[in-house]
């Protein structure tokens, strides 16, 4: 069992941030670089994808959550407090503030949009949740820089066979919880007792769940450690619950065929009406059953974060290829090509509506939250064409797309939600 600490003042601050790292060529102003972008389609996406300032503020007398993208699958989710006169439960998922996810800071692929603020500028963070081991999900210097700055309270709690790497980080064994598939913790508050939490009615439950995916950072430790999706269940006094799914890194549905899912042309429109997913058992590329059987464990999610991108390698690999972009002999990758561990656009819709068809989760509006996308793609052609696919994804499947907040309306049906760096929504 793990003890959340209550808020203390904040200890002594890092020197420099990661986030400071960020060279210079890149905006802060949420413009993207002329340097990494072709001008064609720099302008559109900068437009399309933004850079904003977060605001972390919370109000734990209206809101059940407060959610705020940091950066591809970096996720910020703001709870209530665990007991009176708290400060709210801060859990933070996949954190990376760092120019690039690599082995090494002088090589590998490059993010396009800063990250929206620095460590130092986040509030104090209770749990830090590691789905996995690849280098855009765990960051050695943000891990390092949350520890720094958190380590009284700070718990990591991550999926089996990775509590070693951050016990050789220096970080205090009392502070790390592994758990495998399906097992739970109970985070309380400090000076409490579980027990005493459930009385009052306030808990927060996290149980590792499974995804479809891989792990590994040496190459030669392919899947030694696990991976997983996260869910959260979090309790206050009037016995309402509030569920959230954080799906990490995973995949749906290999789609063998490279047209499918067809573009939103009226050919594509009548190839859908026509031929629904292939969702049965006898197909040749089944779809990955772990979504259903979460949701049926521990119920439908009111609220999701999705990944809606294969990542940044193959954008990278595109780079280095000294020609211009019209000539590129590397391919952009279609979006089923890692489908088998990624989940393009597509598939993030119909596990959004796989996980919450039974119409329990928000009473039948849930809400999921776009990420892994945009952030580590140095093509701004991928960036209008995911947010393109998502429309259309959404369009196809019935769900309210929203890129602006003002498009967000809780009290309306099922929406699907592709915010701007640092932008948060409250549900
Ligand atoms: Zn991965």
């Amino acid at each position: 069992m793990a003890e959340l600490a209550q808020a203390d003042e904040r200890r002594g601050l890092a020197s420099a941030g990661v986030g400071q790292k960020m060279e210079r060529s890149l905006s802060t102003s949420g413009s993207i670089s002329a340097k990494v972008f072709s001008e064609s389609a720099k302008s559109h996406a900068a437009e399309l994808l933004r850079v904003t300032k977060p605001d972390f503020s919370f109000n734990a007398q209206s809101d059940r959550a407060k959610t705020t993208w940091l950066g591809h699958a970096g996720m910020l989710v703001q709870l209530p407090h665990l007991h009176e006169n708290g400060r709210p439960v801060r859990c933070l998922f996949d954190p990376i503030f760092s120019l690039r996810c690599s082995p090494t800071q002088a090589a590998g692929p490059q993010r396009s949009y800063p990250p929206p603020c620095a460590v130092e500028d986040l509030p104090e963070i209770d749990i830090v949740m590691i789905s996995h081991n690849h280098y855009d999900h765990l960051d050695f210097d943000t891990i390092m820089a949350l520890w720094k700055r958190n380590a009284r309270h700070l718990r990591f709690v991550v999926p089996l066979g990775n509590r070693q790497w951050f016990l050789d980080s220096g970080i205090d064994p009392g502070h790390v919880v592994e758990l495998d598939w399906w097992d739970a913790v109970h985070l309380t508050a400090a000076g409490t007792d579980g027990e005493e939490d459930l009385q009052n009615g306030n808990s927060l439950i996290i149980t590792c769940t499974p995804s479809q995916h891989g792990s590994g950072r040496l190459g030669t430790d392919a899947n030694a450690s696990l991976w997983s999706s996260w869910y959260l269940v979090h309790s206050n006094a009037r016995g309402e619950s509030y569920r959230i799914f954080f799906a990490g890194d995973s995949g749906y549905q290999f789609h063998a065929s490279p047209g499918w899912p067809p573009a939103p042309t009226e050919k594509g429109r009548k190839q859908v009406a026509a031929r629904s997913d292939d969702d049965s058992p006898q197909a040749l590329h089944p779809i990955c059953p772990i979504f259903d059987e979460i949701a049926k464990r521990l119920g439908s999610p009111h609220l999701l974060m999705l990944p809606i991108a294969v990542g940044a390698t193959f954008d990278y690999l595109r780079s280095m290829a000294p020609v211009p972009d019209s000539i590129n002999p590397i391919p952009r990758h279609s979006p089923g090509v890692t489908a088998h561990n990624h989940m393009p656009p597509w598939d993030a819709v119909r596990v959004f509506r796989a996980m919450t068809k039974d119409g329990s989760g928000a009473d039948g509006r849930p809400v999921a939250v776009a990420m892994h996308w945009g952030t580590f793609t140095i093509d701004a052609v991928e960036v209008l064409k995911t947010l393109g696919q998502l429309e259309w994804a959404c369009e196809a499947h019935d769900v309210r797309f929203a890129r602006d907040l003002k498009q967000y309306d809780k009290d309306s049906e099922a929406c699907f939600l592709a915010l701007n760096h640092g932008e948060s929504v409250t549900t």
